[in-house]
């Protein structure tokens, strides 16, 4: 019994292989190795702020669209940043049209830390694309145009025209790109109903996908108080009321903290406070004037405040309890970014049956054989928020499961078939939004955000 099925094995075995030995690689195969080989591509060219090398990424992005028959256009808002603009007409170009927006840039990277060099695009035997930008974000640019690529080949025609932006700072904050962009003629001509921004990668089975975003506050506290002798104890030294004010801002940090590690709230949810420098002391040749109190002290904080707090409270949180007068200290902010909209509204994308746009994207995602986990506010600042400022419904969302969150990090990478699996979901996505035909309630989800 045992040796026949051995040798059964063995006859199996040998089929196998000269099975694979002779057919040729497949179509599917060969297909899939280009798609490949285009990601590597855009992900080899050094976009890494300061000095990414916008004039080559340009370049590289009108030809992949003048290849898809796209119309193509550089624009510099600001002279020698392109941002590149490619569009599909759709049947119905008076319908609004639908923006799938990416930054070119990258954050840069310590070479030496990295186990394949940062723009090597190393494809290693596991499967995994390794690159500085392959989570943040060129990934999702190029999902963008391959999905465009498939639904050209299925002889999809949309409805509504689709715009691909690719900005060029989003990473220094976007303000020659995605700022002056929103506020253009050309965008107001392009008459956007919807616009996709980056997400971030999920390490479980389920996408992220994100309404709404924190936004900075960079605040500067500073103290003065008598100076005096190294030696002496006394009240109000700018020392003393600089410390009081940091203890009171650790302890609500503290609480804040408490909220997700008792797993009450997201990371997008709470108000988040950090301490990113201290400035105070003498300065003497060899280092600090040791035997003297400083008549004045400062400390910086980033702030990340989310959409849904009380920005009232926390300012007067900050006046009488972090920098109190009472107690020599006065506060500044170096950014203070608003947390509502014009007719003081929380600037975010609703997630419920009144926005259309919100039902489309998660029955494609589902369609598409996609989980998505519940909506969530992003952490930190993206570009979506000069789109959602507008009142513009904008949905952060990065098509990675499986994945650590390696954005900003040493040895950030992508596997291959997240990055495939990603381009069927924005054929999905693509699909449903460009064959939307609904004028009237495209105009009462607008009025509402
Ligand atoms: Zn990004």
């Amino acid at each position: 019994m045992e040796v026949s099925c051995r040798i059964i094995f063995c006859i199996l075995l040998l089929a196998a292989v000269s099975m694979e030995g002779a057919e040729p690689e497949s179509e599917s195969e060969s297909e899939e190795s280009s798609i490949i080989s285009r990601f590597q591509q855009y992900l080899k060219i050094n976009t890494a702020q300061p000095t990414p090398r916008y004039q080559e990424v340009a370049d590289f992005l009108i030809s992949e669209g003048k290849g898809l028959s796209l119309e193509s256009e550089s624009i510099e808002f600001v002279g020698g940043k392109p941002l590149v603009l490619l569009k599909w007409e759709g049947k119905n170009p008076h319908l609004p049209s639908i923006l799938l927006y990416s930054h070119t840039d990258v954050v840069p990277s310590e070479h030496s830390k990295w186990t394949h060099h940062p723009f090597s695009a190393h494809l290693d035997s596991h499967g995994r694309i390794f690159a500085r930008g392959s989570q943040d974000m060129k990934c999702v640019g190029m999902q963008y145009l391959e999905a465009v690529r498939r639904l050209k080949a299925r002889n999809f025609q949309p409805l509504r025209s689709l715009y691909l932006a690719f900005s060029p700072d989003e990473e220094i904050g976007g303000h020659d790109g995605a700022e002056k962009f929103a506020q253009s003629e050309i965008f107001q001509r392009m008459n956007v109903g919807v616009v996709l921004d980056e997400g971030l990668a999920s390490p479980d089975a389920h996408y992220r996908a994100f309404y709404a975003e924190r936004t900075p506050w960079w605040m500067v506290i500073k103290s003065v108080g008598a100076p005096g002798h190294g030696s002496k104890l006394y009240d109000n030294s700018a020392m003393e009321n600089l410390l009081k004010s940091i203890e009171s801002i650790r302890r609500f940090r503290a609480s804040q903290f408490d909220l997700i590690k008792a797993g009450l709230k997201a990371e997008g949810d709470v108000v988040s406070v950090n301490m990113v420098f201290l400035k105070a002391g003498t300065p003497s040749p060899t280092g600090f004037v040791m035997n003297l109190q400083p008549s004045e002290a400062e400390a910086g904080f980033d702030i990340r405040v989310p959409p849904t707090a009380d920005p009232e409270s926390l300012e007067r949180r900050i006046a009488e309890e972090w920098a109190p007068s009472s107690r020599n200290m006065s506060f500044s902010f170096k950014q203070k970014a608003p947390t509502r909209n014009k007719s003081g509204k929380p600037i975010l994308t609703k997630t419920d049956g009144s926005n259309p746009w919100w039902d489309l994207f998660e029955n494609a995602v589902q369609k598409a054989g996609g989980k998505l986990g519940k909506p969530e506010v992003f952490p930190a600042a993206t570009d979506s928020r000069y789109f959602r400022e507008l009142g513009l419904p904008a949905i952060g969302f990065s098509p990675m499961a499986n994945t650590p969150v390696l954005l900003h990090d040493h040895n950030e990478f992508l596997h291959k078939d997240e990055y495939l699996k990603g381009i069927e979901i924005y054929e999905s996505i693509i699909k449903a939004y460009a064959s939307f035909n609904d004028h009237g309630r495209d105009g009462a989800s607008k009025d509402e955000l």
